[in-house]
Parts: structure tokens; C-alpha cells; sequence
């Protein structure tokens, strides 16, 4: 097989392969972080997907990850979300550590620690392991005084690479360090001095603090670098190979470009081998969740709706600075349907060129959270699925019974499983109107005229007497066109008599397929 030079053609195998050209060794670290200040979304979670599928590439060149996560839990409050309760308790705590800003909904630590506990959650359902790194935790330990130091003795080199991007220079007095008050624990302090050593001082403008103090960079956490000192700090600090970023580090003059001086000039390190990702938007959400979350998806929300293998393989079929929008529209039928047949490519059971097919199967293998089964997995097909579905009043193990024959190994019901929760959460929250539909429960009598009486007194009498020798949707189809024929009727506005008569709308799933799929019981029932 020529798949191992072909999958070179992966944008995570090609990062791979740069990362081992650049410097051959046997463990990488890969590294990623969020500032955890709202509600961690789906948007977020490309900076996580990015460095996960490169971590993958490394590891089929048999190399070692560490792939390390930063929580930044020592930012600032800086803003009470509007659509959070307890709106004046947390504005008591603005411009203090969102690590010692209180939970609003008083579950969690904290309200940074809410939002860490919900992604990492979230991060786990997606097979992604990775080993967090508590900011907060790292700064009160004291374990980057060292740095913090070294860069305040090299403020000038500093203050030089970032006047190169800013309109007016900063002030002779700027340091490039920031304070946690230790009377208020607000950072609304100014710098004033520091003495080269362990002594900075410093004085508090928080209305009704006013606290002057100095801190003892032996012992303290309460000095902490800002971001753009903060990264390459770290990035010497944990010796770091790659990281990706969003566009807004990523523009010229922006923390990428000065964090890449800072790290050599003042850190004597190198920047990682960066790559930049683009924006992921939403699609037909409608107004439902935007009220009650401010807008926000979350992982938690799309996999309500897609099969975590699946937000897998749309964030590895895209390349990173391609922007996408994922859809909770009628394109939910068009994802699952792209997948099945990725799947199906990945198994050699669908015709594509070698090229394409070596993509499909590495995309697949992406895609994967466990082992890949050497069976494809079933493949419920999700318009069919909703059918059944609804025809059975949503209820999935009701649903599973016209499944049961191909339902043949555990992956195959995990499949199943997933995908029609999915499907049912899909109908009830986020289906268009004219896609849902519920089976009649007794026959409904609609007016008709004698042809049409006849019609389906016809039709009846054949499912009864032919149910299990029609092969297939087409030839219960042509068999209809002919009856429709037969009785002289016109077919559309027979249809729609059909479609009153089993679910009392004038649309439906395609006829043939839909009466073969609802069973001949409940049809004959509802065709008189
Ligand atoms: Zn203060």
C-alpha cells in the first residue's frame, strides 16, 4: 500500500514531518491554552483540535507527545457576561483573578473552575488527553519568579520590541509586570519601582484601597507577566515546539510577532513552529439556544448533535486557515451522509482514485477516538433514521427493532445508539418544521372521491398480499404509478391523499420507501 507517503499530504502529517526535519528527537511539546473568562466554545476548540491531529501525526512517526494545556485561571475579571445571574455579586469581583471570582451558579471552585470543569469534560467525550496546567496554581507557587524577574531586568529590550509596533512609545517608567493588590487583590495597581532584585513595589488607584506596598519576588504570587510576556515565557519555560493560534495573535505587530523577539532577546529561547487557525461559525442554530446562552456553542451542544467521531473529522478535513460553518440545519443530513461515504471510502467499500482514497483513510484514522474496528461499523443512514424515528414517536429502542438484523457487535451498537439519540435531539430541537412529522394513530377519514376510495382500497389489498415479496423502494414505487394509472388519478394530489391518510400532512418522505419503512400493520391500518 502507498498510504505512508500519501498520507504525508495531511496538514498534520506535513506539520509532523516539519517538526522531526527541524529537530529529530524523541519527545515533542505540543502546547495549547485558553483563558477560561466565559463560557469555553466551540470556536475555542479549534485551538485544541489543531494541536491534537499535528500530536497525532507525530505519533504515527512514532514520536512521544507532551501535550500540555495552559488554563489561563490568572487572568484579570475584566466583565460580568450579561446572561449569568448573580450579576452584583460578580461585579464585586472585577479586575481580580478570575481563579478567586466565585461560581455564579455556586457548583464550582470557582468561576474559572466552572468553565475549566465543563471543557475538560467535554475535552474527554472527544478522546483528547492532554495534561492541563493550572496558570494560577503556577504563578502562586512562585514558580516563575525567575522570569518575572529577568524580564523586569530586561524591560528596556522589552520595551524596544514593542515600541516597534506601537503609534507612541511607552513610558520611561512602564514595567512589564503587573500586580495583584494585597490588601484589594485587584490589578488595578501601578508598578513604581523595582530594585533589580527580589523588591518590587508598587501602589493600589482602587478607589477606597490606595494600599502602597512592596512585594518580595522571592516569595510572592501576585506579580504576574502580561501576555505578551506571558507566552514566550512559557514557551522557554516548558520548552515548547508547537502551538498554534488564532488570527487575532496572529497579525503582524501582534503577540505572535513580538512574543517571537521576546523569547530570544530576553528568554534565550526559540518561538515554536506556530500555525494559525481560522474562525469556525454556526449554522442554522435558530433563536433557541442564543437566547438562554448568549450565542455561545459549546462542544457539548454539537455533540448533541454529531457523533464525536464526526467533530473530529470535519476539523481534520478542513486545512486551519480555511474558516468553516458547521451546520444545525437540514445539512446535518448532508454531514452525516459525507461521513458515511468517508467511511465507506476509509473501507474500500466506495470507488474513488488512489489519491483520494489515501486522504479518505487518514481523515478516518484522525477521526478516530478508539482502535478502528476491522468491520466497518454499521451505518444507520440519518434521513432514514429520523424517519424511523418519528414514525416511532422518537422512541429509539423502539426505533432499534427495524435495526435489529444489522446491528452485529458492540461498535455497531454504540453506532447505532449515538446516532439515534442524536437524531432524536436533532428533530425535537433543531429539525425544520416541514421535516417533522408524527404517524397518524388511527385511521383518518379525508374526504375522497370515488376513484380514490378505490385507489386505496387497491393499494391496501396489494401490501397485504405482496408485503414480503416487494424487493425494493422502486418497484413499490412504479406499482403505485401504475395503480395511480389504473384509477385514472392525477399522482401529486394522490400523494398528498396518501400523506393525509398517514400523517396527516400534505408532504412526507419519499412514499415508497416511507410505507415499506412504517411496516405493513400500521399502514394497512391507516389506508382504509
Ligand atoms: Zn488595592
Amino acid at each position: 500500500m502507498s498510504q505512508a507517503l500519501n498520507d504525508a499530504v495531511h496538514w498534520a502529517d506535513l506539520t509532523a514531518d516539519r517538526l522531526i526535519r527541524a529537530e529529530d528527537k524523541d519527545t515533542y511539546t505540543l502546547a495549547s491554552g485558553i483563558t477560561p473568562s466565559g463560557v469555553v466554545h466551540f470556536g475555542n476548540f479549534r485551538e485544541v483540535m489543531t494541536t491534537e491531529l499535528v500530536a497525532r501525526g507525530l505519533k504515527k512517526r512514532g514520536k512521544n507527545v507532551r501535550f500540555i494545556f495552559s488554563w489561563d485561571n490568572y487572568d484579570t475579571f475584566r466583565k460580568v457576561p450579561v446572561n449569568l445571574p448573580n450579576q452584583d455579586m460578580l461585579a464585586k469581583y472585577l479586575f481580580q483573578p478570575i481563579v478567586d471570582t466565585p461560581d455564579p451558579y455556586g457548583k464550582h471552585e470557582s468561576y474559572a473552575a466552572a468553565h475549566i470543569a465543563s471543557f475538560e469534560d467535554q475535552l474527554k467525550k472527544m478522546g483528547i488527553e492532554l495534561s492541563p496546567i493550572y496558570q494560577a496554581t503556577k504563578y502562586r507557587n512562585g514558580d516563575y519568579n525567575e522570569q518575572i524577574k529577568l524580564t523586569l531586568r530586561k524591560k528596556d529590550v522589552v520595551a524596544d520590541i514593542l515600541n516597534k509596533w506601537r503609534s507612541a512609545p511607552l513610558p520611561e517608567d512602564w514595567f512589564p509586570v503587573s500586580v495583584y493588590c494585597e490588601k484589594c487583590n485587584t490589578d488595578k495597581t501601578t508598578v513604581t519601582a523595582y530594585d533589580g532584585d527580589n523588591k518590587l513595589s508598587y501602589k493600589c488607584d482602587n478607589e477606597g484601597c490606595g494600599n502602597v506596598s512592596a512585594l518580595d519576588l522571592s516569595k510572592t504570587g501576585r506579580a504576574k507577566l502580561p501576555w505578551r510576556m506571558d507566552w514566550p515565557m512559557r514557551w522557554a519555560y516548558e520548552k515548547v515546539d508547537f502551538e498554534p493560534g488564532g488570527k487575532d495573535h496572529s497579525s503582524q505587530g501582534g503577540s505572535f510577532t513580538t512574543a517571537k523577539d521576546i523569547v530570544k532577546d530576553v528568554y534565550d529561547w526559540k518561538a515554536p513552529m506556530y500555525l494559525q487557525y481560522d474562525f469556525v461559525s454556526i449554522k442554522g442554530m435558530g433563536g433557541k439556544m442564543s437566547s438562554s446562552k448568549g450565542n455561545l456553542v459549546t462542544v457539548n451542544d454539537v455533540l448533541d448533535v454529531y457523533e464525536p467521531e464526526m467533530v473530529r473529522w470535519i476539523f481534520a478535513s478542513y486545512k486551519t486557515n480555511v474558516d468553516f460553518g458547521l451546520s444545525f440545519d437540514l445539512d446535518v443530513i448532508k454531514n452525516y451522509e459525507d461521513f458515511d461515504r468517508l467511511e465507506r471510502m476509509a473501507y474500500g467499500l466506495e470507488a474513488g482514485n488512489e489519491k483520494k482514497i489515501a486522504m479518505a483513510k487518514r481523515v478516518y484514522e484522525l477521526s478516530q477516538i478508539r482502535e478502528i474496528p476491522n468491520e466497518m461499523p454499521f451505518q444507520p443512514g440519518f434521513r432514514h433514521l429520523c424517519n424511523v424515528l418519528q414514525i416511532n414517536d422518537l422512541d429509539v429502542t423502539r426505533a432499534r427493532k427495524f435495526y435489529d438484523a444489522d446491528i452485529k457487535n458492540d461498535r455497531d451498537e454504540r453506532r447505532f445508539q449515538e446516532r439515534a439519540q442524536r437524531a432524536a435531539f436533532w428533530i425535537e430541537n433543531h429539525a425544520p418544521e416541514e421535516f417533522k412529522f408524527a404517524l397518524n394513530k388511527e385511521a383518518k377519514n379525508i374526504e375522497a372521491n370515488a376513484a380514490q376510495k378505490a385507489f386505496i382500497n387497491d393499494l391496501n389489498a396489494f401490501l397485504k398480499a405482496n408485503w414480503n415479496n416487494i424487493n425494493d423502494d422502486k418497484e413499490l414505487h412504479e406499482k403505485m404509478y401504475e395503480m395511480i394509472h389504473t384509477h385514472e388519478l392525477e399522482p401529486m394530489p394522490t400523494f398528498t391523499f396518501l400523506y393525509q391518510k398517514l400523517i396527516g400532512l400534505d408532504k412526507g418522505p419519499k412514499l415508497a420507501g416511507f410505507i415499506r419503512t412504517i411496516g405493513l400493520e400500521r399502514v394497512s391500518k391507516l389506508l382504509v
